[in-house]
């Protein structure tokens, strides 16, 4: 499971109030099986003003982790959220395939 989400993969949300929204992985919470996607489940969160840091205060948006069961990688190739599968190469490594159209994603 931890191989198919990777920090930077495009993904598309494929259940909840985001669902068919689309976004870069920003973060994978391995041991949560979550993971961090920008601008996808936004939560307003309250920042002090912190001058020194340069900081302004207020409310600033963050992102909130989403189960990356809910997430699908999206495919350039199909323009969707696909399955991933994984294909041996000849020197053994791993690399993760569309289900649908065989497109090599890493
Ligand atoms: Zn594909």
């Amino acid at each position: 499971m931890g191989l198919k989400i990777r920090k930077n993969d495009v993904v598309i949300v494929k259940a909840g109030k985001d669902k068919g929204k689309k976004g870069k992985v920003l973060k994978v919470l391995k041991s949560k099986n979550m993971a961090i996607v920008e601008k996808i489940r936004l939560m307003k969160e309250f920042v002090r003003p912190n001058p020194s840091r340069n900081i302004q205060g207020g409310i600033m948006e963050k992102e909130a982790p989403i189960p990356i069961s809910n997430l699908m990688l999206y495919c350039p190739e199909c323009d969707m959220g696909v399955r991933v599968g994984i294909k041996i190469l000849g020197d053994g490594s791993k690399v993760r395939t569309c289900k649908k159209c065989g497109a090599i994603f890493d």
